[in-house]
């Protein structure tokens, strides 16, 4: 008998087991603070583990693209590719996992200061406890050192690597200047891969479609989350929606559930709040410790927090298919399958100019009545914390917001001090409660 796949470690085989045993203890044991949709969530993940292991056991010879950031993750799906999004499963380590990509990644060089999630994503790339990459396509533009990350990983197996050049403007132009790049990527990975690779127009669109559904659904439950008390836990409000699995079907049915439930919870006034009283709401900025549960932590003392700013409904980039805010972003609506991924390229979260993120976050407080915002301050992460404070002080002068601005690491529990982060979101949060108690009386 050969020698395993992936040698000691194979990250697919390792998350079988994972989600097997986390759907066995949500059937079993489930936490009725968070969503029972999270099953299917864990089922998605699951299958595509399954899939994945069978394909890299069977000897597929179907080629990997490894991809991150705002990628194009649809067009790379209909193209043919297993679409591995590295920067996402770098969010889905367990700890053994990450502690060992730590260790690889730095052993390689990186910088420990560099953000956990982009050590993570060069150390799991590099591995080869996954099936090696064919092709490294990023996106820089919203986070630079997540598309270094994923470029060094190209390198590293001496395959092609892409860069899209994303425009900070949002026009048309802008549109169709990356549109081009990605005919230019289409036609390279065509004449690499001619065997496995085409462009399916039909499949890309049928992809769309799927989004379009996800993407309505993830909007009601933005929405429903201003319901008071918050119907929805903090931990849930955290899940980025899962771009590695946007050609799978069940997606839909997750959202649909997962919408349903805070229907019946908002329309029962459930909350997982202490006692069901809400006393304060905040947005959680830039990522969280994933390894504990502050969230918990404020629920129990009656802060909620309903929105995490790239979760269910909450970043405003472009959607797929929506011909109206086609024309309201660049001035006419966008007919063409590539157009449309482009239109979503150029309108990411991180990207573009501050002022976009700020007006976003500001139309999202006062839709969602938040008063005060969590800026969670990861070492190395330029694209949050050069902005935080900008960000935070043109939410407390327009809107009276209070910010609190927090060290952490997302993955790396060893420098995470869980009582000192505790702490310090309590100070906060009793002298913002303290603050909204005098205010009430003085009126
Ligand atoms: S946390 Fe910051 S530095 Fe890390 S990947 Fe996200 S945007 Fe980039």
């Amino acid at each position: 008998m050969g020698k395993p796949v992936g040698g000691e470690h194979n990250i697919w085989r390792e998350w079988t087991e994972k989600y097997a045993r986390r759907i066995k203890k949500i059937r079993e044991n489930p936490n009725p603070k968070l969503a029972r949709s999270n099953i299917i969530l864990y089922e998605m993940m699951y299958n595509q583990a399954r899939r994945e292991l069978d394909a890299w056991e069977s000897g597929s010879k179907v080629p990997v693209m490894y991809c991150n950031e705002n990628s194009p993750v649809r067009l790379y799906m209909s193209l043919g590719f297993r679409t591995y999004h590295i920067e996402m499963f770098a969010d889905r380590l367990t700890r053994e996992q990450a502690r060992r990509y730590f260790d690889l990644a730095r052993g390689h060089g990186f910088p420990e200061n560099a953000c956990d999630r982009v050590q993570l994503t060069a150390g799991v790339g590099i591995s080869g406890h996954l099936p090696p990459p064919s092709i490294c396509a990023t996106v820089p533009g919203d986070c630079d050192t997540m598309a270094q990350a994923l470029l060094y990983v190209g390198r590293f197996w001496k395959v092609p690597t892409f860069a899209i050049d994303i425009p900070f403007e949002v026009n048309i132009e802008a549109v169709l200047y990356v549109k081009e790049q990605l005919e230019q990527i289409v036609d390279f990975c065509q004449q690499t891969f001619p065997d496995y690779i085409r462009y399916d127009e039909a499949r890309l669109t049928e992809l769309q479609k799927l989004y379009e559904e996800t993407w309505k659904l993830e909007s009601e439950i933005f929405e429903l989350s201003a319901t008071k008390p918050c119907p929805v836990s903090g931990r849930d409000a955290l899940r980025m929606p899962p771009i590695q699995l946007y050609d799978d079907p069940m997606m839909v049915d997750y959202f649909r559930s997962f919408r349903d439930e805070l229907k019946e919870r908002a329309e029962q006034g459930k909350s997982v709040l202490k006692d069901g009283v809400e006393r304060f709401r905040v947005y959680w900025m830039c990522s969280a410790p994933f390894y504990e549960d502050p969230f918990s932590f404020l629920e129990e003392r009656g802060c909620a927090v309903p929105c995490y700013e790239e979760g269910p409904g909450a970043p405003s980039r472009y959607a797929v298919r929506d011909y109206e805010d086609a024309e309201r972003r660049f001035g006419r609506a966008l007919r063409h399958p590539l157009e449309e991924e482009a239109g979503v390229l150029v309108t990411c979260h991180w990207g573009n100019v501050a002022e976009r993120r700020i007006q976003e976050v500001l139309r999202n407080s006062q839709r969602l009545g938040i008063e005060g915002i969590v800026h969670f301050m990861q070492p190395g992460c330029l694209p949050c914390n050069n902005m935080a404070k900008v960000l935070g002080e043109r939410a407390e002068k327009e809107l009276g917001i209070k910010n609190i601005y927090i060290e952490g690491w997302c993955q790396d529990m060893e420098k995470h001090d869980e009582a000192e982060f505790e702490a310090k979101l309590a100070d906060w949060l009793n002298l913002c409660l303290a603050e909204k108690e005098a205010k009430q009386k003085s009126q």
